[in-house]
C-alpha cells in the first residue's frame, strides 16, 4: 500500500525556438495582438455568457450538426480542384475561392455571435506546384483571461490532391482527406462561439499539406517566432471515413471494405516507446482518451473508443501536427480507425484520387446514397475535439509536478495557498501493463490524501490533472513511483 498526499508546484512554460521568418504575416493586425494576449477581453464579451464548462460541454455535444456538416462538405466540393497550385482567380472553383469561401463562413460566424471572432488569413510564400503565395484561413476565438495567454489550436488542412501530386485542374474532390477535417473545424467555430472560454481558441485550415506540411509550418513557425505560448493543438486529417481499403499505412485496418464507425486513433509523439511514452503529446491523447470516456460517452447514443497510437504518425507518413511538435508545442494528430488507401493514390482505394468522394450514386439521381463519409461518425470526432478544447480552455494551467517519491509513497506538495484547482485527477499507468493507456484513474478533492493500492515489486508512472468547476486541465509529466 502507498500513500500518495497532493503537495509541490513550481511555473514551466514551453520554450519553443525562435527562428527568423520574414515572410509570414496575419492578414488582420489585431489577430497578432489577441495571439499575444494584447487586448481588452471585454471588446469580445458574448452578451449572453454562458461559460460553465458542464453547461459548454453538453452544449457542444448537443449542438455539432452532421447534416449542417454535410452540406457544407457538398459546397466544399464544388471548387473542384483544391491543389495548393490550383487557381486563385476564379470566383467558384480552385483554391483561391474555397479559401475566401472559408474565410467568408467564418466571418458570418462572427455577426451571428456579436462580432466575437477575429479572423483572417496566414499568408506565406513558398513554391509550391508553381504557386509562390498562400492562405491559411483562420478564426480566433479571444479568450475572457489575458492573464493566462495560452492558446489552443483546432485544425484541419482544406488542400488536397489526386493522383498527380500537381494536378492543378483536375478533378480533386478530397472529401474525406481532408474535407472531413476542414468542415470539422467550420462546424465547431460556429457550435464553440456561442460560449465563452478563458484561453483564446484558434479555428483554422491550413493549406499545403498534400506537398509537405507547408501550411502547418508557416503557422508553427510565425507563432513560435511571435513568442505564441500553446495549450494543444489538434490536428484533424481524414476523420469521416469508416471503410478500410484494399491497402492503408501500417498500423492498417483489417480488410478490405470492413467499416468501424466507433474508434479513432490519436497519434502524437513520444521518445521511447511502450511502457515509457510519458510525452506531453502522449499525455494529450490520454487527457482526451479520459474526456471521451468519461465526460463525452455516456452522452452518446454511440459511444467511441480512442485509441492511442505508438507512433507519431502511420508509418512513413505525416501530418499537420509533427511542425507544432517540432516548434515545442503540444500536439496529436486525430484520424479515422480505418483508411481507405495508403496515399499512393492507386484504385480501388479512394486516398489521393478523384475517387475521395463524399459517396455512391447508386440510383442514379446524381445524389450520392451511399456514404464513404460518414455524418454521424464525422459528428462524433467533431464533439470529441469541441469538447477537449473547450474543457482545456477553462481549466487550470498544467501542474508541473515536481515529486518526492519515497517508500511507502510520492509525496507531492502544494504552493501554500493554491488555489487553481478544487480536485485532481491521479492518471496511473502501471509498467508492466506494456499499454499507453492510464491503467486506473482516480478523482479527488484537493484536501485529500488518497491511498492507492499498488502492487509490490511493480513500476507505476504517476500524474496529476487539476479540476476546476468539472473542467480537467493537462495532465502533469509523469514520474516514477517504484
Ligand atoms: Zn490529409
Amino acid at each position: 500500500m502507498k500513500l500518495i498526499t497532493i503537495a509541490a508546484i513550481s511555473v514551466f512554460f514551453v520554450v519553443a525556438d525562435i527562428q527568423a521568418q520574414t515572410k509570414m504575416f496575419v492578414s488582420n493586425p489585431a489577430a497578432l495582438q489577441i495571439l499575444k494576449g494584447n487586448y481588452n477581453p471585454v471588446r469580445y464579451k458574448s452578451s449572453a455568457i454562458i461559460d460553465h464548462p458542464d453547461s459548454v460541454r453538453m452544449g457542444i455535444i448537443r449542438s455539432v450538426n452532421s447534416t449542417r456538416m454535410m452540406n457544407l462538405l457538398a459546397r466544399l466540393e464544388t471548387f473542384y480542384n483544391r491543389n495548393s497550385g490550383s487557381d486563385t482567380l476564379s470566383k467558384t472553383t480552385g483554391i483561391g475561392a474555397c479559401r475566401t469561401w472559408i474565410l467568408s463562413y467564418f466571418d458570418q460566424v462572427s455577426k451571428d455571435n456579436d462580432n466575437r471572432l477575429v479572423t483572417g488569413y496566414l499568408e506565406f510564400d513558398a513554391d509550391i506546384c508553381g504557386k509562390g503565395h498562400h492562405k491559411n484561413p483562420f478564426a480566433l476565438l479571444p479568450g475572457s483571461d489575458t492573464s493566462n495567454n495560452e492558446i489552443l489550436v483546432i485544425e484541419g488542412h482544406f488542400d488536397t490532391r489526386n493522383e498527380g501530386r500537381c494536378d492543378t485542374t483536375g478533378y480533386t474532390p478530397g472529401m474525406d482527406d481532408n474535407g472531413s477535417g476542414t468542415v470539422l473545424v467550420m462546424e465547431l467555430s460556429k457550435v464553440m462561439s456561442r460560449y465563452s472560454f478563458k484561453n483564446t481558441i484558434l479555428f483554422t485550415t491550413p493549406t499545403g499539406e498534400d506537398e509537405g506540411l507547408f501550411g502547418a509550418k508557416a503557422w508553427a513557425s510565425f507563432l513560435s517566432d511571435q513568442g505564441v505560448k500553446i495549450k494543444s493543438v489538434l490536428n484533424n486529417d481524414i476523420v469521416g471515413g469508416i471503410y478500410c481499403g484494399q491497402t492503408s499505412s501500417p498500423p492498417s485496418c483489417p480488410c478490405f471494405g470492413c467499416a468501424d464507425s466507433t474508434h479513432v486513433r490519436i497519434f502524437s509523439y513520444s521518445p521511447a516507446k511502450t511502457p515509457f511514452a510519458n510525452s506531453a503529446h502522449k499525455q494529450l491523447a490520454r487527457y482526451m482518451k479520459y474526456v471521451q470516456d468519461v465526460l463525452i460517452n455516456p452522452y452518446l447514443a454511440t459511444p467511441m473508443v480512442i485509441n492511442i497510437m505508438q507512433g507519431e504518425d502511420r508509418t512513413g507518413r505525416g501530418g499537420d501536427h509533427t511542425p507544432f511538435r517540432q516548434k515545442g508545442y503540444t500536439a496529436v494528430r486525430i484520424i479515422s480507425a480505418n483508411e481507405h488507401g495508403n496515399g499512393t493514390g492507386k484504385a480501388p482505394d479512394r486516398n489521393h484520387t478523384i475517387k475521395d468522394v463524399i459517396g455512391k450514386d447508386l440510383n442514379g439521381d446524381g445524389q450520392p446514397d451511399s456514404l464513404y463519409v460518414n455524418p454521424g461518425y464525422l459528428a462524433r470526432n467533431t464533439i470529441l475535439n469541441g469538447v477537449v478544447t473547450g474543457l482545456l480552455a477553462s481549466a487550470p494551467a498544467k501542474l508541473p509536478i515536481t515529486a518526492e517519491v519515497r517508500y511507502p509513497g510520492a509525496r507531492i506538495m502544494l504552493p501554500k495557498g493554491y488555489t487553481g484547482a478544487d480536485g485532481f485527477i491521479i492518471g496511473i499507468r502501471k509498467f508492466s501493463s506494456n499499454s499507453l493507456e492510464f491503467d486506473s484513474v482516480y478523482r479527488i478533492r484537493q484536501t485529500k490524501c488518497i491511498k492507492i493500492k499498488l502492487e509490490k515489486g511493480q513500476k507505476y508512472f504517476v500524474s496529476f490533472a487539476p479540476i476546476s468547476r468539472g473542467a480537467p486541465g493537462l495532465f502533469s509529466d509523469e514520474f516514477e513511483v517504484n
